[in-house]
């Protein structure tokens, strides 16, 4: 356990002890939604004891099998939004095209949360943030930045679905020309509420690169650099993005 009770598991890997911290959110009809996106909602499509009943007295299996439906959107909590989201044009970048190389990949993270909320983050300061956590990005890496958002979501949901600040388009291009394959922020999305040009969302187009938002943990990092980002999406074909397993993982 690491402080503010964080788990961090060690997985035995490849021979390697290694800790995995999880950066994703729950998945349940309990959680704040984008507004206009779709609820999620779980229901009992067959119980237990309906199996039981169906199964009737020639059976010995006596405890029967349950299975839910699940009614969600393709953006719901922790998520990656593939290339086809930004752009009408790339359908053969929806989500289940995400290549293997893009689900594991070497990371780092910067706390942007002097940031003001509903303002662009402007090269400046990820400089500022990537200068204090000692980081040069490589071609290959993911970038995670912390808003300092996060908190809201448990305790003020729509505070955190329209406070939150978001990258400007001069920060955003000169983050993919650093050759990164991801980016990934505690807030709803990487543009701003407040600037509805969404420049993230059309420089990810143009460059398709996806990115991962309304992560969790990602100040529990316990280094800025050599770790790596894992998100695991869900091969939904045709789709414009996926909820994902999200996690850090490093090796003392
Ligand atoms: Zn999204």
């Amino acid at each position: 356990m690491s402080e503010n009770n964080v788990k961090i598991d060690v997985v035995e890997f490849m021979g390697k002890k290694l800790n995995f911290l999880d950066l994703g959110k729950d998945i349940s009809p309990d959680i704040p939604v984008y507004p206009g996106h779709m609820k999620t909602d779980f229901w009992w499509h067959k119980t237990h004891e309906e199996t039981v009943f169906s199964l009737g007295d020639k059976s010995n299996y006596k405890l029967g099998f349950g299975v839910k439906g699940i009614i969600t959107c393709d953006h719901t909590s922790t998520h990656v939004d593939a290339v086809y989201h930004f752009d009408p044009n790339k359908s053969h970048l929806s989500v289940d095209k995400i290549t293997l190389q893009e689900l594991i990949t070497p990371a780092a993270w910067i706390d942007l949360s002097f940031v003001p909320n509903r303002t662009h983050i402007t090269l400046d300061a990820v400089k500022k943030g990537l200068d204090a956590a000692e980081v040069t990005l490589k071609p290959g890496m993911s970038l995670l930045y912390w808003t300092g958002i996060e908190p809201y979501g448990v305790t003020d949901p729509f505070y955190y679905l329209s406070q939150y600040p978001g990258l400007d388009e001069e920060a955003t291009t000169w983050l993919l020309d650093q050759g990164l394959l991801n980016i990934g922020t505690d807030a709803a999305s990487l543009d701003t509420p407040a600037d509805l040009d969404y420049p993230n969302h059309s420089v990810h187009a143009e460059r398709e690169v996806i990115h991962t938002e309304s992560l969790v943990n990602i100040t529990k990092i316990p280094r800025h650099k050599d770790f790596y980002y894992a998100m695991f999406p869900l091969k939904w074909v045709g789709l414009t993005g996926s909820p994902v397993r999200a996690f850090a993982i490093w090796e003392d």
